[in-house]
């Protein structure tokens, strides 16, 4: 089926900032965007308000270039300020969505950026573009900015809540006008969104904590699922517009997708990747010489491995850092050396030794093909795999980029044939009970799960009515629409 938004896939991976009332906003925002770069490599943006007018500037590549120009920040200049990091690996990135989108509505200048996924915004567009509204994206963000368009409410906070109220899927926003700043995130908080403040008490919004630590700002608390925080001269206002159900905060931000040095929803996400690596050994301990995280992303949960399991931990493979996502690929036989650009064996840490190698997961598989190989060359006596999370069966539609469910090794797999895969001695994944004890939870309870796991469960607490190929009238099982 082909959809308007078949160039991205409506996958994205994204970090976001905001800040208002104060002088050099957009500065503060870069280096916000600049530390949350790893939920987003392909494009950055800024949004500014002086005042009078709003200035853009959006671009492919990483925030340090996109935002290096001393030109660039000038005509940035104003005192409040949104941005973007974002990431979409499938197809064609075009500089059209890359946000925060912008348009000029009836009541003045509307900047919003997102974090997540609309599982509607098909549905919505169809509806959209038949009663005339002219795209200018193939975003499913820009449906918001249509919405809030064509709202017959007067308030532009009204006219958001209107949004609000008719789309689905994961959102976390930050929202710019030229009266106020607003972040808000979707009534089952999918995805993170937290406020803090500088010295000066200038109210900041991030995705993550370590955009606050970078900024000099004191963390304040999270926005709450479902809950409008509005940024004005009247203060802070906050708004629950919506039936808020039990949240179900994505747990894959704690497995993988947050920055370890973050604090997520009260808890420390380096602290539950070791823990999730002591459960993880004691479910699936094993006689060995050495526990080796596989880079980065398998650190914590292997130092955590290693101190449950008393086996020494060494950095047996060594990440270059360096590798942009298109360096060297124009032949065939320089690609087959994939992961090798990434990874190296460090030889004198695995040669004669019983490895245990820690990731984070195991997606298509081929990554652990190849560290296992490497590994085995390098010397190694034996190769364990452990992976610090449950099996990924199912695709995500609320904002982590996951590939199709075909292509998910353990949607085709078993245990065994994913071993077999990988070629390893032995392959083990933490349970789904043992993860949420490591999130501090006695175990998952199973009749109100107390997080998003649909990537290990294929349980999605949203109405996935894009995918189903559905209207937006369609009513299904596990619907939960924004209502108020
Ligand atoms: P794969 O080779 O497809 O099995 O990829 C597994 C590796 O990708 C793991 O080492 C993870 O650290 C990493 N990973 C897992 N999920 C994602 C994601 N959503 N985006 C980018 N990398 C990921």
């Amino acid at each position: 089926m082909t959809t308007p938004f078949d160039d991205d896939h409506l996958r994205e991976e994204c970090g976001i900032f905001g800040i208002s009332r104060h002088a050099d906003a957009a500065r503060h925002v870069a280096l916000g965007l600049h530390a949350l770069q790893h939920r987003g490599q392909e494009a950055a943006g800024i949004v500014s308000f002086d005042g009078a007018r709003f200035q853009a500037h959006r671009a492919m590549g990483h925030v340090a270039e996109a935002f290096e120009s001393d030109k660039v920040m000038a005509d940035l200049a104003g005192y409040a300020a949104i941005g973007h990091v974002r990431y979409a690996t499938f197809g064609a990135t075009v500089l059209r969505n890359v946000q925060p989108l912008f348009a000029d509505l009836s009541f003045g200048g509307f900047a919003i950026a997102h974090n997540g996924n609309l599982t509607n915004a098909m549905a919505l567009r169809r509806r959209l573009v038949k009663a005339g509204c002219i795209f200018q994206s193939t975003s499913d963000t820009e449906v918001i900015l249509h919405l809030v368009a064509t709202s017959t409410k007067n308030d532009v906070v009204d006219r958001l809540i209107d949004a609000l109220k008719q789309i689905e899927g994961a959102y976390s926003l930050v929202a710019l006008t030229d009266s106020m700043m607003m972040g808000m995130r979707d009534p089952l908080g999918v995805r993170p969104l937290v406020m803090g403040k500088l010295a000066d008490d200038t109210i900041v919004f991030a995705s993550e904590t370590c955009a606050l630590d970078i900024n000099g700002a004191e963390f304040i608390r999270d926005v709450e699922p479902g809950e409008i925080v509005i940024v004005s001269d009247d203060g802070i206002a906050s708004l629950k517009p919506f039936a808020t159900p039990k949240p179900r905060f994505c747990i894959f931000e704690h497995i993988y997708f947050a920055r370890p040095d973050s604090v997520v929803e009260g808890r420390s996400v380096y602290d539950v990747r070791k823990h999730i690596g002591a459960e993880l050994a004691r479910e699936s301990g094993i006689e060995a010489d050495v526990i080796i995280p596989v880079p980065d992303s398998g650190v914590p949960a292997a130092i955590g491995f290693a101190a449950e399991a008393r086996i020494p931990f060494e950095l047996g493979i060594i990440r270059n850092h360096y590798v942009g996502r298109t360096f060297i690929e124009p032949t065939q036989q320089i690609r087959n050396l994939g992961v090798k650009l990434k990874h190296n064996a460090n030889r004198p840490q695995i040669e004669g030794k019983r490895v245990v190698l820690v990731d984070d997961s195991i997606v298509r598989g081929t990554t652990s093909l190849k560290i296992v190989q490497m590994v085995r060359d390098a010397g190694a006596r034996e190769v364990h795999m452990r992976i610090a999370s449950p099996p990924t069966t199912h695709s995500c539609f609320y904002g982590v980029d996951t590939p199709e469910r075909s292509q998910l090794l353990a949607a085709t797999h078993d245990i065994e044939g994913m071993r077999k895969f990988i070629q390893a001695d032995s392959l083990a994944f933490i349970s789904m009970d043992g993860l949420y004890r490591a999130m501090g939870e006695a175990g998952r309870n199973a009749a109100q799960p107390q997080f998003c796991d649909a990537c290990f469960t294929g349980d999605y607490p949203i109405s996935l009515t894009d995918h189903w190929g559905g209207d937006e009238d369609q009513s299904r099982p596990h619907r939960v629409k924004a209502a108020g």
